[in-house]
């Protein structure tokens, strides 16, 4: 899939239009504030442009999961007032989604202005993909624009049903998201170096077996890492492990060498007695694995700099889950030392969303990144090579 086989905002005429546009404003509050702005900060370009060539921007997005009923903490109140912010001038946010006054307030608007929709998970509709909710939402509009990638992998009427009854393209968001890993996924530039850990194996299987026939190298860390140890009969403590998966983490070892992919385990761990930021520590070598007691919370120093090297020298490295429990700041330096490899490797490095990206951004390597995925389960989807329902809606250039 590649957004550019998809009709952009820049290939129809919205001067004049009521410009539908679904974006992904699900962020982080706190007592009613915005702790993140990013994914706002993120849409601009698209809104920007729509008011810019004279639409009539109406925007959308869930916040939080509501669960299909109106919740005022879930209310899209401080978006609307940090998106004024931004932007220069009021944002008027409706007190619904497809009720009187998101209709009254889209029915009067003026060229150049933005409103912003209540919350649509306010409706059990939206995540049902329910036509005549879709169709309501399409009501208010002439045409839609997709921006939310974060959501791209849900069929829902507002990511994907209400393509059914409007012109539909994507906003640059998404067409960034789309071609910088489209192409590093088609025509990566060599050595391509995937990274990928997180907590289990089962949620990155498709993944892995995905990059499996495309990449030269495959790094794995987290606890994900423990089950490919265990299953091949190393002593591995009480670290996480996903014991059913022991089969299908063998034949990855070996598909890997078979298609000649060089395929990275740790060498050495930071081991804790309890799962706790506090517990006592040791590192234990792949030579002896880990002692009874202990589990593996992190990269090792050892490790740390086998995959630093193999890292070293990559053409594209695109990195999904982190090293280990890098929230906790004694369990952080191995994330932290292949942070600072991919951040120096000069490699197009792309980071999936959700934990690593988190994890990125807060050791202070965001901005060495070529790319970081604004969304986490999009990404993982995405790397899948699975089609995602919210881009797939969209018209075809
Ligand atoms: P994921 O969402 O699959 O990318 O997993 C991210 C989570 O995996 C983070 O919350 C980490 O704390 C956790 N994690 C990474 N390594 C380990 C480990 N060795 N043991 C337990 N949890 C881990």
């Amino acid at each position: 899939m590649n957004a550019l086989n998809k009709k952009t905002i820049e290939d129809i005429d919205v001067s004049g239009k009521r410009v539908l546009v679904r974006c992904d404003f699900n962020v982080p509050l706190k007592d009613g504030v915005i702790t993140n702005d990013k994914r706002i900060v993120s849409s601009l370009p698209t809104i920007r442009y729509l008011l810019d060539h004279h639409a009539k921007v109406i925007l959308c997005s869930h916040l939080g999961r509501p669960k299909g009923e109106f919740k005022p903490e879930f209310s899209m109140a401080p978006v609307a007032k940090r998106l004024s912010e931004l932007l220069g001038f009021e944002v008027k946010l409706a007190k619904d989604v497809v009720g009187e006054s998101a209709k009254e307030l889209a029915a009067n608007m003026k060229e150049g202005e933005a409103i912003l929709l209540e919350n649509v998970r306010f409706h059990a509709e939206e995540t049902k993909n329910d036509p005549g909710f879709s169709k309501a939402l399409a009501s208010l509009a002439d045409v839609y624009v997709n921006d939310a990638f974060g959501t791209a992998h849900r069929a829902h009427s507002s990511t994907a049903g209400v393509a059914d009854y409007l012109p539909a393209v994507c906003g640059y968001l998404i067409q960034k998201e789309i071609s910088v890993m489209g192409t590093a996924l088609a025509d990566p530039k060599r050595p391509f170096v995937a990274i990928l850990g997180g907590a289990k194996v089962s949620d990155k299987i498709g993944v892995i077996e995905n990059l499996l026939g495309k990449v030269d190298t495959l790094i794995i860390g987290g606890a994900m890492a423990y089950t490919f140890k265990a299953a091949s009969g190393e002593a591995i403590g009480t670290s996480l492990c996903e014991r059913d998966k022991f089969d299908l983490a063998n034949n990855i070892v070996k598909q890997a060498a078979e298609k000649g992919v060089r395929f990275l385990l740790p060498l050495d761990s930071r081991c804790g007695d309890q799962y706790a930021p506090d517990c006592n520590m040791l590192i234990a070598n792949v030579e002896e694995g880990i002692p009874d007691g202990y589990m593996g919370l992190d990269i090792g120093p050892r490790t740390e700099e086998l995959y630093a090297d193999a890292i070293k020298g990559a053409g594209t490295v695109i990195w999904n889950g982190p090293m280990g429990v890098s929230e906790w700041d004694r369990f952080a330096a191995g994330t932290i030392a292949v942070a600072k490899a991919v951040a120096e490797s000069g490699a197009i490095s792309i980071i999936g969303g959700g934990d690593s990206a988190a994890a990125v951004e807060k050791l202070g390597f965001g901005d060495k990144m070529t790319h970081i995925s604004t969304g986490g389960g999009a990404s993982l989807e995405f790397l899948e090579g699975l089609e995602l329902p919210g881009i797939a809606a969209l018209n075809d250039k």
